[in-house]
């Protein structure tokens, strides 16, 4: 392996987790906040610092490429990155939703780059998105200004901050930014599918049945949306990425769009994968996430995709609302869930439940969401020359998750009380220490804005 270091600042001995194996009783170097080399057992150099964490994985930090950290008070860039932090997440992309006004223009971008600047603690990549009306003319500006991707959305939340974008837009923001290779993230709920179920429910019975958000957003509202939305990218070349796909359904079309051609992929996120409408049951409004979490036969069909390689990435969604959000019946209550502190916890104890190994499972955590988001050439794997963003899991011993210890806003979270297979341990930004034994160490302001610097993988 790699035996090129410039000066070392410190090495790091632990099970080192590569994209292909796992190089037990390995060593990682880092000099100037990169990695400077990767070696096996045995093979290691001499340096002046050595932080032993044998028995433990070393895994290149966590790249989530869908967190809310600004649509939502009192929740910020700082709490989630430091929720970040603790979940072994060392970059994040956030959503431009923002409370304060949308990421809508060149002048929000900077505005928010500034608030990034000053709060961060892991790094944090930014999503754009356009007005609802006439708003193709702000993308070539957010573009430019550095955005990772666009976020549009074929529903509406909010006519002002989230709003649906008509298909005829739509089509003309994909024709515009098809050249660009800057992916578009799509919200894809069909609008008039939810809008009529919902009618059904609300003020009956059923509208505190726990279920009836599942039966309020049916898997044809996604699965009908994402056609729609592949054949726009079918037809512009644009590269898109499907958000939070949460039935192996949409899989199977965007494997199909792949076939033809269209430059496709697709998310599902970690709540779709641990969870199904039993926990859901049990939880009521606190597991109601948008689309819903589907029943046991989708999840572990997913499971199924993610091993078959239909899924290209997992992130959170982390979209951490005050609790009293949470307190009113099934069908009002807001969606969304906390999930930064427990994405890599979660995943592995699944993924070991059914047999698959933590190389496999990187991919969809780390360098592929860094690929699809431009951020590939600095993010995302234990390679010389990356930055030096680690991960440290501790397998060894069960972890029951406390959601009142969380670092975000919100101490409540579905995954509360949760027994996982193991914890992150520490973690580090660039070569920085930023979590360690249950402690946040890193100060708000050292992490980084990244600009996206690569075109898009095109796979
Ligand atoms: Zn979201």
């Amino acid at each position: 392996m790699n035996t090129e270091t410039p000066p070392i600042d410190w090495l790091a001995t632990g099970d080192l987790v590569l994209a292909d194996r796992i190089v037990e009783g390995g060593t990682v170097a880092v000099a100037g906040g990169k990695i400077a080399g990767v070696f096996e057992a045995g093979e290691s150099p001499s340096g002046p610092v050595v932080r032993d964490y044998s028995g433990r994985y070393i895994l290149p930090g966590l790249v989530d490429t869908h967190v809310h950290a600004s649509s939502v008070e009192p929740e910020t860039i700082e709490s989630s990155t430091g929720a970040a932090a603790a979940g072994g997440v060392t970059t994040i992309v956030d959503m431009p939703y923002d409370r304060a006004a949308p990421v809508m223009g060149i002048d929000r971008l900077r505005e928010k780059v500034e608030t990034v600047q000053a709060e961060a603690i892991v790094d944090v990549g930014l999503y754009g998105t356009m007005p609802k009306v006439d708003g193709v003319g702000v993308l070539d500006e957010l573009v430019e200004g550095g955005v990772c991707a666009f976020k549009f959305s074929l529903f509406e939340y909010d006519a002002h901050r989230f709003p649906r974008i008509a298909d005829g837009d739509l089509v003309a923001a994909f024709e515009k930014l098809s050249a660009s290779g800057v992916p578009i993230v799509l919200h894809n709920e069909l609008q008039e599918i939810v809008d009529y179920a919902l009618a059904q429910l609300l003020d009956t019975p059923a509208e505190n049945d726990p279920l009836a958000h599942g039966l309020s957003h049916p898997p044809v509202s996604e699965t009908a949306a994402s056609v729609k939305a592949l054949d726009f990218a079918y037809w512009t070349g644009a590269r898109l990425h499907l958000a939070h796909c949460t039935h192996p359904h949409t899989f199977r079309l965007i494997d199909v769009y792949r076939q033809l051609g269209a430059d496709v992929s697709g998310e599902t996120c970690a709540h779709y994968l641990v969870l199904s409408e039993r926990d859901v049951a049990e939880l009521g409004p606190i597991a109601k996430v948008n689309p819903p979490i589907r029943d046991e036969q989708a999840r572990e069909d997913l499971w199924r995709a993610l091993q078959d390689g239909r899924i290209a990435t997992i992130s959170t969604d982390h979209a951490p609302w005050p609790i009293e959000k949470k307190q009113s019946s099934m069908l009002r209550a807001s969606p969304g869930a906390p999930g930064l502190e427990t994405l890599l916890a979660a995943i592995f104890t699944e993924g070991e439940k059914r047999g698959v190994a933590l190389p496999e499972l990187l991919g969809y955590l780390t360098w592929r969401p860094a690929e699809i988001f431009g951020l590939g050439d600095r993010k995302g794997q234990l390679v010389v020359g990356m930055d030096a963003d680690l991960t440290v899991f501790d397998a060894r011993t069960p972890h029951r998750y406390d959601a009142t210890q969380s670092l975000c806003s919100a101490k409540w979270s579905p995954f509360d009380g949760r027994e996982f297979a193991g914890r992150v341990v520490a973690t580090y930004v660039r070569g920085e220490i930023v979590f360690e034994d249950g402690r946040l160490v890193g100060e708000p302001g050292s992490g980084e804005w990244l600009r996206r610097t690569a075109l898009a993988d095109g796979s």
